[in-house]
């Protein structure tokens, strides 16, 4: 499936964080390390990102592979920003090829990229959802339920599919959240900002692993994991 990845903190070229660590998305984008569904992440790629002054994020996405991206290669050196979200695709059979399909998804302030899979049956028809994609629905349900209330969205989700796979990671441009849910997130905490990433982006010794089926949360008062499911 896909990997996806989040930084809050100093800012940074959107090439230092997406296309020049030693296991960046570019390469996971062909060689991930920790990838449970799925090989490769060829079938579009999308970042989106926040400047000063402009609340609402940028957003560049593409339905071609990350690597084949002359043009975002040439640009990212001199693009900064403190609070990115980044996405390569390995589209879910069945699912529409489009860049529409493509993560991440906005809203308004917000960004969400959903690595994973849904029964599209489980999730309310949407006419806000960017595609008819079953991570652009999730995305509008937890775009049109709210921020606060991703962790009950995602267990009615998972209630109604119970073999569904829900990371999520969502930001709002002043701090990150993030759901395990069947597959692998870990994160690196730096006096400079935090990432979370699906996996490790460089060997960095401080990354750790998130548990499954935990809510991530990072903001200006630190970091906050909390288990999402009732303890039995
Ligand atoms: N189900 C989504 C899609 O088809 C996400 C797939 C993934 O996580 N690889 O794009």
């Amino acid at each position: 499936m896909c990997r996806h990845l989040a930084w809050l903190g100093r800012p940074r070229t959107l090439a230092d964080l997406v296309l020049d660590p030693p296991s960046s998305l570019l390469v996971q984008s062909w060689a991930p390390r920790r990838q449970r569904y799925g090989v490769v992440n060829a079938d579009g790629w999308g970042v989106g990102f926040y400047v000063p002054g402009r609340a609402e994020p940028a957003r560049w996405r593409s339905a071609r592979p990350l690597w084949s991206d002359a043009s975002f290669a040439s640009v990212a050196p001199v693009v900064n920003s403190g609070c990115v979200l980044a996405a390569v695709r390995s589209a879910t059979p069945g699912m529409p090829m489009e860049e529409s399909a493509v993560a991440p998804f906005t809203d308004g302030r917000w960004l969400l990229s959903h690595n994973g899979r849904v029964d599209r049956a489980a999730l309310p028809p949407s006419r806000q959802a960017e595609s008819a994609c079953d991570s652009a629905l999730l995305a509008a349900l937890v775009f049109a339920r709210g921020a606060a209330r991703l962790a009950a969205t995602l267990r009615e989700v998972a209630a109604l599919d119970p073999a569904a796979r829900l990371n999520l990671l969502a930001t709002d441009g002043t701090r990150l959240l993030a759901t395990t849910w069947g597959d692998t997130l870990s994160i690196l905490t730096t006096p400079e900002g935090t990432a979370l990433a699906s996996e490790p982006y460089d060997d960095d010794g401080r990354w750790c692993d998130v548990p499954d089926r935990h809510l991530v949360e990072v903001g200006p008062d630190g970091v906050s994991q909390t288990p999402l499911e009732e303890p039995a």
